[in-house]
């Protein structure tokens, strides 16, 4: 199917593109992996879309004080295979290498996958587990976003009409820590039925930090505290990935039932445990 008529706007800076979208009917348009083919069925018929991709300096990666920018245009495959992340954040590239295939990672950004909020999506469990911040800005001005703040529910986020991603933002990971994401994908698209994200370090002997995200068992993605907490107290990664889907509400569709979901959520997570701890120093 053809998308129906709608105005197109490129424009070259970011003040052209907030002003574009400051009355809040025009849609962003970043790598068009998810935008394009809900317009091809009419699932969505924005009036005017604003293409983000001439603006310069939106997908750069950047190693400041407080941690690491990437600029909501930066791709999933810039991200798998930057030398700055793969030193300094090694789980989001390797999350960013699990994503579709490679055309939809020379295509789909950073941005644009956080903006669409899909529950199967695979960086908010990475971005959980690293408890990453999202850089918002509108025609009013910037605001930052935990994670947790800016994922609302399932396709839905904090974002307020006119507002737009502007970069997300990552700590640059101690020496020494071992990270994992373990996916079970859907088979044609490759989305996460369930994806475990885990960051592990060591430290006397035991556990001295643990953080994990899960996305695809439930309509949003989040951190599995509980199971930080199970693994902290007990040392024991098998008790540890048994309460992740406890309290969880889990989805059931065609692909999985609650059930399978919750089960593979569990074998998920302690493959992910036991390789971040495998990989921990
Ligand atoms: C065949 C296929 C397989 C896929 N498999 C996976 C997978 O395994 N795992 C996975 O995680 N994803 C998968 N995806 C989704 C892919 O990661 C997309 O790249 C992503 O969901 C959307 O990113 P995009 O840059 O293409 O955004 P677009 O499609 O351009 O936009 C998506 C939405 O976000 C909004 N938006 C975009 N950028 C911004 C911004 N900067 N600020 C505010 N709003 C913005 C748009 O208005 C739109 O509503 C797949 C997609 C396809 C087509």
């Amino acid at each position: 199917m053809i998308p129906q008529q709608f105005e197109y706007s490129s424009p070259s800076t970011m003040k052209e593109a907030l002003a574009l979208l400051s009355d809040g009917s025009a849609k962003v348009l970043a790598g068009g992996m998810s935008l394009i083919p809900l317009m091809k069925l009419r699932l969505a018929a924005p009036e005017h879309v604003v293409d983000m991709g001439r603006i310069p300096g939106l997908d750069t990666i950047r190693q400041a004080a407080d941690g690491i920018h990437i600029g909501a245009m930066t791709t999933h495959y810039q991200i798998e295979s930057s030398p700055v992340l793969r030193a300094h954040c090694p789980l989001l590239a390797e999350t960013a290498s699990h994503i579709g295939d490679v055309q939809v990672r020379n295509m789909g950004t950073i941005g644009g996958s956080v903006a669409h909020c899909d529950p199967a999506a695979d960086y908010p469990a990475a971005l959980f587990a690293l408890e990453a911040q999202i850089r918002l800005a509108s025609k009013g001005g910037a605001r930052t976003l935990s994670i947790d703040d800016f994922l609302v529910d399932t396709f839905t986020t904090a974002l307020e009409p006119g507002e737009i991603v502007t970069e997300v933002i990552v700590p640059v990971e101690s020496s020494g820590t071992g990270v994992s994401y373990q996916k079970l994908h859907q088979l044609a698209s490759g989305f996460a039925m369930v994806g475990a994200a885990v960051r592990i370090a060591r430290a006397n002997g035991g556990i001295g930090f643990v953080r994990v995200g899960i996305t695809g068992l439930a309509s949003k993605a989040y951190r599995a505290a509980n199971v930080e907490l199970v693994l902290q107290s007990t040392g024991d990664v098998d008790k540890a990935a048994a309460v992740v889907a406890d309290g969880v509400e889990a989805n059931s569709d065609l692909n999985a039932s609650a059930h399978y979901r919750s089960h593979m959520a569990r074998v998920y997570t302690a493959r992910a445990l036991k390789i971040a701890l495998a990989r921990a120093s």
